[in-house]
């Protein structure tokens, strides 16, 4: 069985030999009186931002992070690095998952998982869609799409949404969502290719490449001359900054992530708060995982919008466990162009 495995606690900007792959004899049934558990065959695993925090020696952060009781050994070397991933079950002492489900959730990185408490698994009953999506645009990336902006940014037609990370798991949702609202949506991305697919296959009505912007504040302008109505935040620093200048009265911001202070020894500092009191602006942080009673609705919109093509979803998958160290790492210098996906096993 072999598995990805945090070589140390990561300092600084992450690197793909902070991580490294070890073998693991386990034995492929049930240990008996293991009542209630099952052992799965892992297909996809989900490369997230997020993981970071859990690869870093931070106070505090482990217990607040995970969800209690299946995952809080994470932090003991040589344990695999756990995620989100899709999963096949292989043997099954529970009476709520038979052998051959499909179920996505939190799993470990490495080919084989026996899963004490399966009771937060979803079971996967649609299979019309590719498997892969349920880390992506059906699973948690798809859900923080879907509150962050139903839900924190209080959308309405005609508003101006600018989105940052704009081509990434949730960004390319995003601004298809506020498209289908009848939003005007601008993105930023890191690269032209990136600009380009946002252009011309997410529908948005425009992108820009930030990297090539000397000033993030004229570049707002140019895209929002009459200023932006909704921020969906997936980067932070000087993109907050330059888009509090460009913000409308009665505005709302979406803090969802900002995966540009996350390797930083010292967060940068974000200069022009002020304006939320004279915009009166909204800025709201939220977490997913207060979202998930949402989830059967969601699927019910969403999982017809992907059928009648009326959203598209770009991945970027990589093939098996071994790759998996560098395509978690690339996510902190762009090198994904779409939902990054590790494919451990197609079926
Ligand atoms: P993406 O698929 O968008 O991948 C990360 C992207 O971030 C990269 O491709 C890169 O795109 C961009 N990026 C990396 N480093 C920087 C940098 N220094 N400055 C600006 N952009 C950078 O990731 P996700 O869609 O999965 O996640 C997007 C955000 O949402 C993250 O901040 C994540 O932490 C957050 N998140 C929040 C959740 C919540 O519940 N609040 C849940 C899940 C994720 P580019 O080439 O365009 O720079």
């Amino acid at each position: 069985n072999n598995q990805v495995v945090l070589k140390h606690y990561v300092t600084g900007f992450p690197k793909e030999s902070d991580l490294f792959l070890k073998t693991a004899t386990v034995e492929l049934k049930i240990p008996h009186g293991c009542n209630g558990a099952v052992l799965v065959k892992n297909m996809y695993l989900s490369c997230d931002p997020y993981l970071i925090n859990h690869m870093k020696k931070v106070e505090g952060n482990y217990a607040d992070s995970f969800t209690p009781g299946s995952v809080s050994f994470f932090p003991l070397k040589l344990q695999p690095i756990v995620g989100y991933g899709v999963s096949r079950v292989v043997d099954s002492s529970n009476p709520n998952f038979k052998k051959g489900d499909l179920i996505w959730g939190i799993t470990s990185w490495e080919e084989y998982t026996f899963i004490k408490f399966p009771g937060t698994f979803c079971k996967i009953q649609d299979t019309e869609v590719p498997l892969s999506y349920y880390t992506g645009i059906l699973g948690m990336p798809g859900m923080t799409a879907y509150a962050g902006f139903y839900e924190v940014c209080s959308p309405r037609k005609g508003e101006t949404v600018f989105i940052s990370a704009a081509s990434g798991a949730i960004g390319q949702l995003v601004g298809q969502f506020a498209k289908l609202m009848g939003c005007y949506v601008v993105g930023s991305a890191g690269s032209k290719d990136k600009v380009d697919l946002l252009k011309n296959k997410l529908g948005f009505d425009n992108a820009f490449n930030y990297k090539e912007e000397q000033d993030l504040n004229a570049a707002l302008k140019r895209y929002f001359p009459d200023g932006i109505d909704i921020y969906f935040e997936n980067v932070g620093g000087k993109m907050l900054d330059a888009v509090l200048l460009n913000m409308r009265l009665h505005g709302r911001i979406a803090m969802c992530g900002m995966i540009s202070q996350s390797n930083l020894d010292q967060p940068e500092g974000v200069h022009n708060l002020f304006y939320l009191i004279t915009k009166r602006i909204r800025m709201e942080g939220f977490v997913v995982n207060d979202y998930y009673h949402h989830y059967p609705k969601f699927l019910d919109i969403v999982l017809p919008l992907i059928k009648e093509g009326k959203i598209t979803y770009i991945e970027d998958i990589a093939e098996s466990l071994e790759s998996a160290p560098g395509a978690l790492i690339g996510l902190f210098s762009g090198r994904n162009v779409g939902k990054q996906v590790v494919a451990v096993a197609r079926e």
